[in-house]
């Protein structure tokens, strides 16, 4: 009789994670796993929304005059809350579709940089688009329980999560975020001094989305790696002469012109490690620091990062997916995780 009322009870009330990230958004519904990811992108035309999501990164780039497409979180904070809500909306339609009478409870992992006004405004955006109850969950907590670390134990562990806008980096201990570090330089970074170096030193013009293409495929923190993979040849306008041109691209040359960036994510992760108390700087110590974000499948990274700090960095399975399992793992613990989420 109890599990017929619980099943009803189930019918009727369901849960899906959110990792409302600024290069991509996805959706984890309780039970079935990460259903959609697609980028945080969405194309509109004056006020009306035109696409979201992958649709609407196809147009980035190859929109006419009166069409922008614009990706709502930028540099891990809202930049539009109009655009936000509109996105929500659609993904939790999307992934929920099959639900269409019920109102899912949603927690959605977002930037542990932004503000209590922007918290308030992703709340009510998510109930706008339809959620029946909204929580919150910072995006390295989320991080770190997706990656697997004890987060309520009392024991430094340190996270570092690379997405497109912005690079997080947390300590974290009895469930909560004893130190953290949020700076605006990221994989869009990376991607940006791929595209300067094509056009000053091969003087071919590349977007941003070719130039992403370039890192994925021949990216490097490092110049000497053990596997390093075959140069990757793009095609592209002269700057000069808009003729065609065949460039083959290496590894080491990209490891060259991200150096000053991933500089700046060192000088961050230092910080980070400063901050951190005595005890707990041990325990990092002890058990390495997690990357997450798709930062994290750079390269050479975990390698230079170690070698840097002589600490072990670790790169998890999916990296990728960290933030938006953490989010699911969360849900199914909901109560016993209570004060880590809001
Ligand atoms: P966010 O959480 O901000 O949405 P993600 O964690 O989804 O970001 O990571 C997106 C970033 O990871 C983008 O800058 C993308 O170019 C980069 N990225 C994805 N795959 C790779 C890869 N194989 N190598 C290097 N960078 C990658
Ligand atoms: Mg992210």
């Amino acid at each position: 009789m109890s599990s017929f009322f619980q099943k009803i009870v189930k019918l009727f009330s369901y849960d899906i994670g959110i990792d409302l990230g600024t290069a991509n958004t996805l959706v984890n519904v309780k039970d079935q796993g990460i259903v959609l990811r697609e980028p945080s992108v969405v194309a509109v035309k004056g006020d009306k929304v035109l696409a979201v999501g992958d649709e609407a990164k196809r147009m980035l780039g190859r929109t006419p005059g009166s069409v922008t497409a614009i990706r709502p979180l930028k540099d891990g904070v809202i930049a539009d809350f109009y655009i936000t809500e509109e996105m929500l909306r659609y993904f939790i339609k999307k992934a929920t579709a099959r639900y269409y009478l019920i109102k899912p409870r949603v927690l959605i992992a977002i930037p542990s940089g932004i503000t209590e006004v922007e918290r308030r405004a992703v709340k009510e955006s998510a109930e706008a688009a339809g959620a029946r109850r909204v929580h919150l969950i910072e995006e390295p907590m989320a991080a770190a329980i997706g990656v697997g670390l004890p987060v309520q134990e009392a024991a430094g562990n340190m996270i570092v999560d690379i997405g497109g806008g912005s690079t997080e980096i947390a300590v974290i201990s009895l469930g909560g975020i004893v130190s953290n570090k949020s700076i605006r330089t990221a994989g869009n970074d990376l991607t940006a001094d791929i595209q300067a170096h094509m056009a000053n030193q091969h003087n071919v013009k590349v977007g941003s989305t070719m130039a992403e293409q370039i890192k994925i495929n021949v990216g490097s923190a490092i110049p000497n790696l053990d596997n390093p993979p075959e140069p990757f040849v793009i095609c592209g306008p002269n700057k000069i002469n808009a003729l065609p041109m065949e460039v083959a691209v290496t590894h080491d040359e990209i490891a060259h012109c991200i150096d000053k960036t991933i500089q700046k994510m060192e000088n961050a992760i230092r910080d980070a490690l400063e901050q951190t108390p005595p005890e707990l700087y041990a325990d990092v110590v002890r058990n390495g620091i997690y990357l997450a974000g798709g930062g994290a499948l750079l390269r050479g990274l975990a390698k230079r990062f170690s070698d840097k700090f002589e600490i072990e960095f670790k790169v998890p399975d999916d990296p990728l997916h960290a933030v938006a399992k953490g989010t699911g793992v969360a849900l199914k613990n909901i109560n016993r995780f209570s004060f880590l989420i809001r």
